[in-house]
């Protein structure tokens, strides 16, 4: 899947148990333009896996879709607050609600 993001084109490929995803859920590699997310393939109904994958999967996608907005206009790299994860993360999960609201004020 190819996604635009700020006028560069990053590929979204999702993996599972491969060794790049052994550390993490997923990544953005903005040297390669690439976002690449675990896909918990064969892990549905498994103990200690969250019940609704597919919303997890969602949620690392925007995630790592925050990075690469961040890297792609120039603040990833010499910002403290860019690279906070807590503050992507937010972003991540309260995106969705942000552009509802402005959506639903006729904002956007
Ligand atoms: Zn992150």
């Amino acid at each position: 899947m190819k996604i635009n993001v700020l006028g560069t084109e990053y590929t979204i490929a999702w993996e599972h148990n491969t060794p790049r995803m052994a550390l993490s859920d997923g990544f953005c590699d903005e040297t390669t333009k690439e976002i690449v997310v675990e896909n918990y393939e064969g892990d549905d109904g498994k103990p200690g896996v969250k019940a609704q994958l597919d919303i997890q999967r969602k949620k690392n996608v925007r995630h790592e879709l925050v990075h690469a907005f961040l890297f792609e206009c120039g603040l990833a790299e010499n910002s403290n607050w860019a690279q906070n994860e807590e503050l992507v993360d937010w972003i991540a999960i309260q995106g969705p609600k942000i552009y509802k609201a402005w959506q639903d004020a006729g904002a956007v």
